[in-house]
């Protein structure tokens, strides 16, 4: 490996940890190719994916492999050469690494070695579906992948149920169907969904729909199932009789007091039922 003079004002001893385009290859950065220019090696989810991408941009920079099943060596490779002194970079098969890729262990490790990890930030798949879906719910929680098996993805959702949040999650072609038919089953059917699909891509497409007619939809047509898809849904619609400035009343108070205390002072301050309140409450403290 050549050791490279510190170029482009790039850190020494330090790893990169660079996003790259999840489909359209001018969402590659500025930045992000300065980086992998004038790194010594890249770690890459997929080394021969990677050198698509590489060879496309004429970069000529050694690349070794850290995915999943080599984490733990490919790790320790990176502290040796980080110890050496040498800059590194880190990418994943498409989007930001270890958001729901492999890198996070890596990075762990690395931080906890004392070496700098310097984000460079840029495309990722749930940050794309959320701002162009229209959704105007402030807070949004992101799961990634739900359970693959019937049984755990179910109760994953029913846990979700009660957050005032949108939801975002990945989900690939071959489970789209039945995860949609358990997120109806477990989430309340009049919440939005909004299916992100092959996002920067060709076919492209984001649709917005009452969350209960989702199944329908997508059993309409086959290529509405085709490629990668983002979903996400709404935030629960508020109970009957609460308005949000009750909600945020009874969360502030339900984080300082008990239950009970907390509901009645509630309800005196909202005005709003004592006993849906306490419902939410009950429902509140069952997630943490
Ligand atoms: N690290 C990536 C990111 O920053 O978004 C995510 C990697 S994860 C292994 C792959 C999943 O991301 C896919 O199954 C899909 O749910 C989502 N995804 C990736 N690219 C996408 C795209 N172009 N359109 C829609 N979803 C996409």
């Amino acid at each position: 490996m050549k050791h490279r003079d510190a170029r482009a004002g790039l850190k020494t001893a330090a790893l990169y940890v660079v996003a790259t385009p999840l489909g359209n290859l001018g969402d590659m950065s500025a930045r992000a190719l300065e980086v992998l220019r004038g790194v010594d090696a890249i770690a890459c989810e997929d080394t021969r994916h990677t050198r698509r991408l590489l060879d496309h941009f004429d970069v000529r920079v050694e690349t070794f492999s850290l995915h999943e099943h080599n984490e733990a060596a490919a790790t320790a490779r990176l502290l040796r050469l980080l110890r050496e002194g040498r800059t590194l970079a880190l990418v994943s098969d498409a989007g930001t690494p270890a958001v729901s890729d492999p890198g996070a262990r890596a990075v762990a490790t690395v931080r906890v070695a004392g070496f700098e990890v310097i984000p460079v930030p840029g495309p990722n798949a749930a940050i794309a579906a959320l701002s162009a879906s229209g959704l105007t719910d402030p807070h949004f929680l992101f799961y990634g992948f739900l359970p693959a098996k019937e049984a755990a993805r179910r109760k994953a959702i029913a846990a979700l149920k009660g957050l005032p949040s949108a939801l975002v999650f990945y989900e690939a072609p071959h489970r789209i169907e039945e995860t949609v038919v358990d997120l109806v089953a477990g989430l309340e059917p009049q919440r939005t969904l909004v299916i992100a699909r092959e996002l920067t891509k060709l076919f492209e497409s984001i649709v917005s729909l009452p969350l209960a007619e989702a199944p329908a939809w997508l059993a309409a047509d086959e290529n509405r199932r085709r490629g990668e898809f983002v979903l996400v849904v709404s935030a629960p619609p508020p109970a009957e009789g609460i308005d949000a400035e009750a909600m945020r009343v009874l969360d502030a108070l339900l984080a300082e007091l008990p239950l009970k205390q907390a509901v009645k002072l509630a309800a005196e301050i909202s005005g709003a039922s004592k006993n849906v309140l306490y419902d939410l409450a009950l429902a509140r403290k069952g997630k943490e």
